[in-house]
């Protein structure tokens, strides 16, 4: 199982747009424990058994999120640390994401080096540039095109 963390932004939850969603377990921990200190700031408010069941299950639910979250973030000690001494800022990047290698572009004639950018869906990131994308696509093509005339021959 994975957990998410999603982040929505408008005018109602029922009218927001989805923004950013990450499953960083540092920030699914920092998250998880967050709403847990809030629900317990709050208190049940409610002596309904049904929804008293329901609000213990959501609790569990986040603490389990929570310790789960923490136990993956552990290994790589960059979060903990972070968390340790959590008066000294921190980029995004350092915070809630492990490093990103660095990459070269095997575009034709390119070959600069470039930070291919994460994403959620799909292949990550080849080419440092749209541009160069379509520039090996095109050579990609040509050289397809070349192999199939030639075997006519
Ligand atoms: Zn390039």
């Amino acid at each position: 199982m994975v957990s998410f963390i999603a982040l929505y932004r408008g005018p109602s939850l029922s009218a927001a747009e989805l923004v950013a969603v990450s499953a960083d377990p540092v920030l699914v921990g920092h998250v998880a424990g967050a709403l847990l200190d809030e629900r317990a700031r709050a208190g049940s408010g409610t002596d309904d058994p049904a929804t008293v069941a329901l609000t213990e299950g959501k609790r569990h639910a986040l603490e389990l999120v929570r310790d789960e979250a923490q136990t993956q973030s552990a290994p790589t000690s960059q979060g903990a640390t972070h968390r340790a001494s959590s008066r000294q800022p921190a980029t995004a990047g350092e915070r809630f994401g492990t490093p990103r290698p660095e990459a070269f572009c095997p575009a034709p004639g390119c070959g600069k080096r470039f930070t291919p950018s994460r994403r959620l869906r799909g292949d990550p990131q080849r080419f440092c540039s749209d541009r160069c994308r379509a520039a090996d696509h095109r050579a990609r093509r040509r050289a397809r095109q070349e192999h199939r005339a030639k075997g006519e021959c």
